[in-house]
């Protein structure tokens, strides 16, 4: 059992990251923001994979115009990330933007971040703050000899200060790095130095067949040391994915349910099925399925009665023949033939029940 960091909440829309709050699953759109239809089509599609938060890049102010349009027809909360342009970020706040994403280290002037901190303040707007290892301060890079945890650490340090000596607490926290040893390392030590939200991510993870072991190797080792309350899977791919693969990640670790989880055997030459083409039918089935149920697919009796029995429903594999579990129990033997038809009306027996 993972037993949580204890973190202040904070409210993002509707949504709470933090506290006793789930962890949450976010995104970030890959359109152009100015393009107003593509970008409401793309939150849609995450929405329906289970999205709860989705960021859109703002570079200029017709982007910036342009969330008040988003907003109204999409049902999540939304970040604006805004780099340099302190307008940018009162104009997002202006057009109904529910959380911030800014360093305030890249706006400079200490006025203009007090500008954008007075406004968030009043509308009650969080502000994630965050060191990239893409984008560390020069000074830090050569002080630390590159963006080692200490130099993250220090950077994103500087951030909280700077806001919280405005009075503003109301604040998300993020370091990412591309290398996943040094963002463990960095968010393990600045969860013992403050108490805000973390927003966990391994950035720039790369495509999915990379980015998803390097996130969840990243992301899993902090999850498991009970650290992160929301996070966002960087890949280069739609980003449906990104929800997708954040959800397996919580799901594996016990942290969220998401859907059917599909238990097969990697099968060997003992398998007695044809086992692929079995498991491939079931996978299909099971994608248009949101019930949290377990099913396991297995090629022979060595392990199979064992996490079929541990399954909601199983299948074990024999010669010419499976043995079908449902929870817990043999439910009968059934001919390899008639093996994926006789699981799947399982399934949807319990799923109907
Ligand atoms: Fe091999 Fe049987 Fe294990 Fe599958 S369950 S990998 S077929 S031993």
């Amino acid at each position: 059992m993972i037993k949580r960091r204890k973190t202040k909440k904070i409210q993002v829309g509707k949504l709470d990251i933090g506290g006793d709050a789930p962890i949450s699953v976010q995104s970030m759109t890959k359109t152009d923001t100015r393009n107003v239809e593509e970008t409401i089509r793309q939150i849609r599609n995450l929405e329906r994979v289970g999205c709860e938060l989705v960021r859109v890049a703002l570079p200029d102010k017709e982007s910036a115009l342009a969330i008040s349009k988003i907003k109204k027809r999409i049902s999540i909360p939304l970040i604006a990330d805004i780099h340099f342009d302190y307008r940018l970020a009162l104009l997002a706040i202006d057009s109904g933007a529910d959380k911030l994403r800014l360093n305030p280290g890249n706006i400079r002037t200490k006025w203009k971040v007090k500008e954008v901190v007075k406004a968030a303040s009043q509308r009650g707007i969080p502000i994630r703050v965050g060191a990239n290892s893409g984008s560390l301060p020069k000074s830090l890079l050569s002080k630390y000899k590159g963006p080692t945890p200490q130099a993250m650490i220090e950077a994103v340090m500087q951030q909280i200060r700077l806001l919280e000596d405005m009075s503003f607490s109301n604040i998300v926290v993020s370091l990412k790095a591309t290398d996943v040893s040094t963002t463990i390392e960095s968010y393990r030590r600045i969860s013992s130095k403050i108490d805000y939200p973390l927003h966990l991510g391994v950035t720039e993870a790369g495509p999915p067949n990379t980015g998803i072991v390097r996130s969840s190797i990243g992301m899993g080792v902090l999850l498991c040391m009970g650290i992160g309350d929301t996070i966002r899977v960087s890949l280069t791919a739609d980003p449906v994915e990104e929800v997708k693969t954040g959800y397996r990640i919580l799901q594996s670790l016990g942290l969220r349910e998401y859907g059917p989880i599909l238990i097969s055997c990697p099968t060997c030459g003992r398998c007695e099925l044809n086992l692929l083409q079995i498991t491939k039918q079931v996978e299909k089935e099971l994608s248009k399925i949101k019930s949290p149920i377990k099913v396991a697919v297995m090629g022979c009796v060595v392990n199979g009665p064992g996490e079929a029995r541990e399954a909601d429903v199983g299948i074990a594999g024999a010669k010419g023949y499976g043995l079908l579990f449902r929870k817990g129990k043999i439910a009968r033997k059934v001919k390899e033939k008639d093996l994926v038809r006789a699981l799947l009306q399982e399934i949807e027996n319990i799923v109907k029940r």
